[in-house]
């Protein structure tokens, strides 16, 4: 199907090389037709702006022209596109600003050559694993710290051991894992994360499985990270404590010339942190200014609205950064970690 702009036909293409079956798409009212793009699941979006509330407005049509949904600005809206690693992220021009939104489907790729932007050579070594029992685990303990490190060019990727399925007592368990699933690709991709590796186990974990220890042990071969974030050792919650368990044996498991299974090189992560999530730490080695992060690891942790529905966690871990900002010294907010592992640098003799 072609689309034409301005108010023409819509056309069929017959073998590539002719148009027929010219149609109106759909009409638009009084409005003024703006902006136009097309998405994967195969709807249409369109802006366009007027004076008045009914035609004004972001709309989506299904591929045969019906009207599914419309988004009202306070202001006259021009044109429109999507954007983000996903292409999951609506940008709307309008009178005086511009607006952006996260949309649960994803525009299709540019045409256009990509515009790279120019960023800080990253580290030689580069790559960020973090892992979290539930969806939610990663933007609550160290959200904030990924991005700032995002920012300065590394690569992240999350893991999510569980789908967090039991996180309520009323959604249907596969409803809910589908819902959390979602909700941790588009946290993950406001953070700037690269993707979301779910493992598939059963929330509520009392134990890991060797199936599950193989599965990490090819993660961190794979992805071959620098940093690594868990949960902190301390942590009692109970889920958390099992992958504490699971991921440090991981480590162990990956670091050498074990585990036939597992096909990819040898490697150990030089610097390995534990955060908090539900238990605060009593002590910490290291305090992470994100005073200049702060918002987007917000943002990211709102994504789970799931979760945030029943219970306004969110306003209780930006508490939490404050806090920690304001006692370790570090900046207006900030997170912590208990050090697990990290490059040692010797006194002279003992190097
Ligand atoms: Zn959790």
């Amino acid at each position: 199907m072609v689309l034409t702009f301005s108010g023409g036909p819509v056309y069929d293409v017959i073998d590539g090389s002719r148009f027929a079956n010219g149609r109106m798409f759909c009409d638009m009212g009084p409005a003024m037709a703006d902006g136009l793009t097309c998405v994967l699941d195969g709807t249409v979006w369109t802006s366009s702006g007027w004076f008045d509330p009914s035609p004004d407005g972001v709309s989506s049509f299904s591929p045969g022209g019906e009207l599914i949904g419309r988004i009202h600005l306070p202001e006259v809206v021009s044109n429109l596109c999507f954007g983000g690693h996903l292409r999951t992220r609506l940008f709307i021009t309008a009178g005086q600003s511009v607006y952006d939104t996260y949309v649960q489907t994803q525009g299709l790729p540019s045409l256009e050559p990509q515009v790279r932007l120019s960023r800080p050579k990253p580290p030689a070594m580069s790559t960020i694993l973090a892992i979290g029992a539930h969806p939610d685990d990663i933007e609550i303990g160290c959200g904030g710290t990924v991005r700032k490190l995002i920012q300065q060019g590394w690569r992240a990727v999350h893991v999510c051991v569980t789908s967090g399925e039991a996180g309520s007592s009323t959604i249907d368990k596969s409803v809910l894992a589908a819902t959390r699933e979602q909700e941790a690709r588009r946290a993950a991709e406001v953070l700037g994360s690269e993707r979301v590796v779910f493992l598939g186990a059963p929330d509520g974990l009392t134990q890991y499985s060797r199936d599950q220890k193989i599965a990490v042990i090819d993660l961190i071969r794979e992805v071959r990270p620098e940093i690594l974030f868990l949960h902190a050792s301390s942590d009692s919650f109970p889920d958390h404590r099992v992958v504490h368990e699971l991921v440090m044996n991981a480590v162990a498991g990956a670091a050498g010339p074990w585990y036939q299974e597992s096909t990819g090189e040898p490697h150990r992560p030089a610097t390995i942190l534990g955060y908090e999530v539900w238990h605060p730490l009593s002590s910490h080695e290291l305090a992470v200014d994100i005073t200049a992060t702060v918002e987007r690891k917000m943002d990211a942790l709102r994504c789970h609205r799931s979760q945030i529905e029943s219970m306004h966690y969110d306003e209780a871990f930006l508490g939490l950064a404050r806090y920690r900002g304001v006692m370790s010294f570090a900046g207006s907010h900030a997170e912590v970690f208990e050090v697990l592992r990290t490059p040692l640098s010797l006194p002279a003799g003992l190097a």
